[in-house]
Formats: C-alpha cells, structure tokens, sequence
C-alpha cells in the first residue's frame, strides 16, 4: 500500500518551490484524496467531469480543482463555477463556451492552451498553426470572461527520454513565443504544465511550472 504522506513529502523535495504540484487523483477514492489534502496537498486534477463533481462535494471546500483532461461542451457549465484552472483547453469553440458560461456567471476563468506535441495520434491539443489563426480572430479579442494563462501539453509515452526532452523544449518554446507575440502584456500568461509521473524530472529541466503527477503519489492505477 502507498503512503500518499510520505510520497507527497518525497516528491515537494524534488521540485523545485517555484514549480506547482498538481496531485492527479483521477480513478481515487475521497480517502486517498483526503489523505493527500491532510498531509498539505491543495491542488487537485482530475480529467472527468462527472468524477470531479462527485468528489468534489464531498471534499473540503478549499481544494483547488484542475481539469486536466479533454471537456466536452455540454460540461462546461458545471465546473465554470468553481474550477481553479481548466488545462485541457484544446478548441477555440470550447473557449467560446468557457467564455460563455463565465460571462453568465460573472467570473473570470483562468485556462491553458492544450498543444498536441507527442507522436500519438489520440492526444488531444491545438497545432502552433492553430493556435496563430485563433489569437489573430478578432473573437478572440472577445473573450472577457477567459485568462489565458499559459500552455499545456503531454509528451509521447516512451522510454526514449531524448524524445521526451524535444518535445517538453518544443512546448516549452511554443510558449515563450505565444508570450512575445500576444501575451505580453498579460502577465498571467505564464503557466508551462508539463511532467506527470514518468517525466516530471525531464519536465522542469525544460521550464515547467506546474506538474500534474498521479501514479508517484497514490500508486499505479488499475
Ligand atoms: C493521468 C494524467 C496525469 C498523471 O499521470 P501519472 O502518470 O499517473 O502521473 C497527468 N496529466 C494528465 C493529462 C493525465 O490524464
């Protein structure tokens, strides 16, 4: 069994203060979340939003929820209220309806862009193109309710760390140009989410400001 303490303290002394740790506790009980949030862990991802808000409610209210995994539409409305960070932005139409339930509800919500950077074909995620054509419409200039506060990507699942490297650097690079080109004045643009369990390491050699680590912190899912 997994002591979620002793794996929260281990993995706080290998990154660095100045990068976030994001506890994925997708597929975990409100126990094991509960023994995280007990031993000061605050920030919670999980990547279904039927799980979130089932666990959510019952849970202390000062967690900070992430989205972490690809949101569909007709979900939007449910977690607008209360989510801290949506990571897995991966559409200008599901920005429009981010934006649409925000403005509704009056609240700003702060999200990254998704870029697709791995070999896999099934990861989800905007191309560099994409995302050039989307900041350059004038809609875009139309999203009040909506931060944008940086990027987030998943490298392809390998061994090969060297591909991984190439591609946390290109994200990582993405960014900064995203950064020059249309954020800078927006000085919450500034999130890099890259690392999960098997790669955080590579992750933060490369710029990572927050890391979204599940399996190192409650044990392989099944
Ligand atoms: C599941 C998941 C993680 C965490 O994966 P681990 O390998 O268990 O650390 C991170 N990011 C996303 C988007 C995920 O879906």
């Amino acid at each position: 069994m997994a002591d979620i303490a002793s794996n929260i303290i281990s993995l706080k002394q290998q990154i660095p203060t100045s990068v976030k740790l994001v506890a994925v506790s997708k597929t975990k009980p409100v126990s094991d979340i509960l023994e995280a949030y007990n031993a000061g862990q605050k920030s919670f991802g999980e990547n279904r939003v039927q799980e979130l808000m089932q666990k959510k409610d019952l849970l202390p209210g000062d967690i900070e929820w992430h989205l972490i995994g690809h949101l569909q539409s007709n979900k939007v409305k449910l977690i607008v209220p209360f989510i801290r960070l949506i990571h897995s932005v991966d559409t200008f139409k599901l920005l429009k309806t981010i934006n649409f339930e925000a403005t509704r509800l009056n609240r700003v919500v702060d999200c990254l862009l998704q870029i697709h950077i791995a070999e896999e074909e099934t990861k989800f995620g905007f191309s560099i193109d994409e995302i050039n054509k989307m900041t350059g419409s004038e809609d875009f200039l139309n999203l009040n309710f909506i931060r944008i506060c940086g990027v987030m990507g998943m490298a392809t699942y390998t061994e090969d760390t060297g591909r991984i490297q190439k591609e946390f650097r290109y994200l990582a690079g993405c960014f900064n140009k995203l950064r020059r080109e249309y954020f800078a004045e927006k000085p919450w643009f500034k999130e890099v989410s890259m690392g999960m369990s098997g790669d955080f390491k590579i992750a933060i050699g490369e710029g990572s400001t927050i890391v979204r680590i599940g399996s190192l912190i409650f044990g392989e899912r099944k």
